[in-house]
């Protein structure tokens, strides 16, 4: 089976990306799914900013490799034992294959499947096993899914099935975007209706955050970002305040508004100075949740007895520490009713072709989520 994958073969590439073109829109030929696999067909497939880290070696991977993780598709045809889907099926992919057996599986914690990690650091799917080539030359997939594809291979435990009245556009957000944003919120967070939340980073992540925690009753919703155009998009979405956290008396200002700090405070900057004002002006008794990647050097210093005199949690979120198959048609559902708008996240429709384009406007700050549509 023929298709066109975005082929990254080298990190680091210098921007303007308009000149480099970091990503090569090249022929491939895909292996016939083999068990528990499928063949899928994209529809819609999200620019994330964690392409980004891959594309500029913040976060590398093995190359060369077809990139892309936020997708939605419809299933073409089933390798052999993938009995939860059929041929005709809508799915949103997840970029953590879960196996269903592993300890954090067994938990309900499959953002944590120990066989879904390993796989996705070694650039395969959920079997171990490589479907894709081109040039002569076997490709790595990108976290299971390799998004920027007409069609691909992956693992069933990778797909999660939606309504097929859902549009499939808006719903390829659902699967990194929103998943990870709105669970930092709703299941890291565990938000109460009522509290005061502060979201820091305003990106694609950050903004579905932000809709997450309108969407979770929270009372005082307050946006933190380095960039003004961000923070007056977040107030358009329902932030009820908005500050630069290099202001001068920044932190003060947050506890003035919040009688003391936010109750809940979420970092998807993925650097250290935001997750540093995140727990700063997160309350007594409060909790900070951290969904941002950091470079793997950063560190982090505090006086970690405020977690003891203040009863403080500082906490990690992975996708959202998601169960997919619950939280996607939830979140959909959400989507579909209005109380979750993500199609207003969505700034840019683009071709497969005009790719490194996209990505960057992406690091350029000119955009929030820009999708692939494919024919
Ligand atoms: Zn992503
Ligand atoms: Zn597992």
């Amino acid at each position: 089976m023929k298709t066109r994958i975005a082929l990254l073969r080298e990190m680091g590439l210098p921007r303007p990306y308009t000149q480099s073109r970091p990503l090569k829109i090249v022929e491939a030929e895909l292996d016939e799914p083999g068990p528990g696999e499928m063949l899928v067909k994209l529809a819609a497939a999200g620019l994330c900013h964690s392409d980004l880290s891959t594309i500029n070696a913040d976060r590398p991977r093995t190359m060369p490799m077809a990139i892309g993780h936020e997708a939605s598709g419809i299933v073409e045809k089933l390798g052999p034992g993938a009995a939860r889907f059929a041929p005709g099926d809508h799915v949103v992919m997840v970029f953590v294959p879960s196996c269903g057996h592993c300890v954090p599986c067994a938990e309900g914690r499959p953002a944590l499947c120990e066989p879904g990690a390993a796989a996705n650091g070694a650039g395969t799917l959920l079997s171990g096993d490589r479907r894709i080539e081109s040039g002569g030359e076997t490709v790595n997939h990108h976290l299971g899914v390799s998004a920027f594809s007409d069609r691909v291979v992956v693992s069933q435990n990778s797909c999660v099935k939606i309504d097929k009245d859902i549009p499939l556009d808006r719903a390829a957000l659902l699967g990194c975007a929103v998943l990870t944003g709105v669970g930092a919120v709703l299941n890291s967070g565990e938000l109460r209706p009522g509290q005061d939340v502060a979201i820091i980073g305003l990106g694609g992540v950050g903004l579905a955050g932000l809709l997450g925690a309108v969407a979770g009753g929270a009372r005082r919703i307050v946006a933190v970002d380095l960039a003004k155009d961000k923070r007056d998009f977040a107030l358009e979405l329902g932030a009820t305040h908005a500050i630069d956290p290099t202001e001068d008396g920044a932190v003060e200002t947050v506890k003035e508004w919040t009688d003391g700090g936010v109750d809940l405070a979420v970092e998807l900057a993925g650097a250290v100075p935001a997750l540093k004002f995140a727990y700063t002006i997160t309350r007594r008794g409060g909790t900070t949740v951290t969904a941002g990647l950091p470079h793997p050097d950063a560190e982090l210093s505090f006086a970690p007895v405020s977690l003891t005199a203040e009863e403080r949690v500082l906490k990690g979120s992975y996708v959202g520490s998601c169960v997919p198959v619950r939280d996607i048609p939830r979140y959909a559902a959400m989507m579909m009713d209005g109380r979750l708008p993500i199609e207003k996240l969505m700034t840019h429709t683009i071709a497969l072709e005009d790719i490194n384009e996209g990505f960057e406007r992406l690091a350029a700050g000119e955009a929030i989520r820009q999708v692939v549509v494919f024919d």
